[in-house]
């Protein structure tokens, strides 16, 4: 009967521990700025509101370290955009490097073992041959969808791995890529999870304002809004699964109360 007794005490005290080893989690997370720009109009992406008005941008680039390697997550806009900014007011500039910001962090761009990036606008793209030895993950119709001049999306003989939905990046279930078209035919979010922080859905361009999403209002830069409409869908059960924070990539706001290295989330 004691040993009976001991048997399910330590039974007890196994399975909280089993629960946390299904519920692996990536080390650390740096949120780096990738580019800044002013839009004169923010009608095209909150069609019908605010018709005129001026809205501050910024672009996000993301490095997740994970027991096993690094990965990032969107390249934002070009590096050489820094050096040799346009004239334009409204155009894309950039503050600092990506580059530079690793080098912050203390790694370099041949530590980085996965790269992903959210879809393939110019914004998101920019610095993808940084790393031209890091293994590309990215959707298949993403990767297959010619450039408007019919040239590929990506450097043919950059290393890849093309992604029929979504995929498990470190095969432990802390860094997943979930498939969430619209914006463009093989767009995706990221979902990590972090010891302290928790989860957290980085949002690519399926949303591109926290307002738009409170409002679930999709903007008229899509290929397909019943796609975007879904995946905002699809994005809002996620986050209630996982008790996730969205993490908007182009939200000026938030993006000013975020950490940025040499800081970071845990
Ligand atoms: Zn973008």
């Amino acid at each position: 009967m004691k040993s009976l007794c001991i048997i399910a005490a330590l039974l007890a005290l196994a399975w909280p521990a089993l629960s946390e080893a299904a519920q692996a989690t990536a080390e650390r997370l740096y949120v780096i700025e990738c580019g800044a720009r002013m839009a004169p109009d923010v009608a095209p992406w909150t069609p019908g509101v605010n018709v005129g008005k001026p809205i501050d941008f910024v672009d996000t680039c993301y490095v997740i370290k994970h027991g096993t390697g690094w990965m990032v997550w969107d390249t934002g806009l070009p590096d050489a955009i820094f050096a040799a900014p346009a004239a334009d007011p409204s155009a894309w500039r950039r503050n600092k490097t990506l580059a530079g910001e690793l080098d912050r962090i203390g790694i370099k761009p041949v530590d980085v073992k996965f790269l992903a990036v959210s879809h393939t606008h110019p914004d998101h793209v920019g610095n993808v041959e940084l790393f031209p030895q890091a293994m590309l993950l990215v959707q298949q119709a993403e990767y297959d969808w010619p450039n408007q001049d019919g040239s590929p999306r990506f450097k043919p003989s950059h290393p890849v791995t093309k992604l029929q939905g979504d995929h498990d990046v470190f095969s432990d279930g802390s860094v997943m890529i979930l498939s969430t078209p619209g914006h463009t035919p093989g767009h995706q979010s990221l979902l990590v999870r972090l010891p302290q922080t928790g989860a957290v859905l980085l949002s690519g361009d399926a949303v591109h304002l926290k307002d738009n999403w409170d409002a679930k209002r999709v903007p008229a830069i899509n290929v397909d809004k019943e796609k975007s409409s879904a995946s905002m869908q699809h994005m809002a059960e996620v986050m209630a699964q996982n008790n996730a924070q969205l993490w908007i990539n182009h939200d000026k706001p938030q993006g000013e109360t975020m950490k940025h290295p040499p800081d970071y989330y845990q």
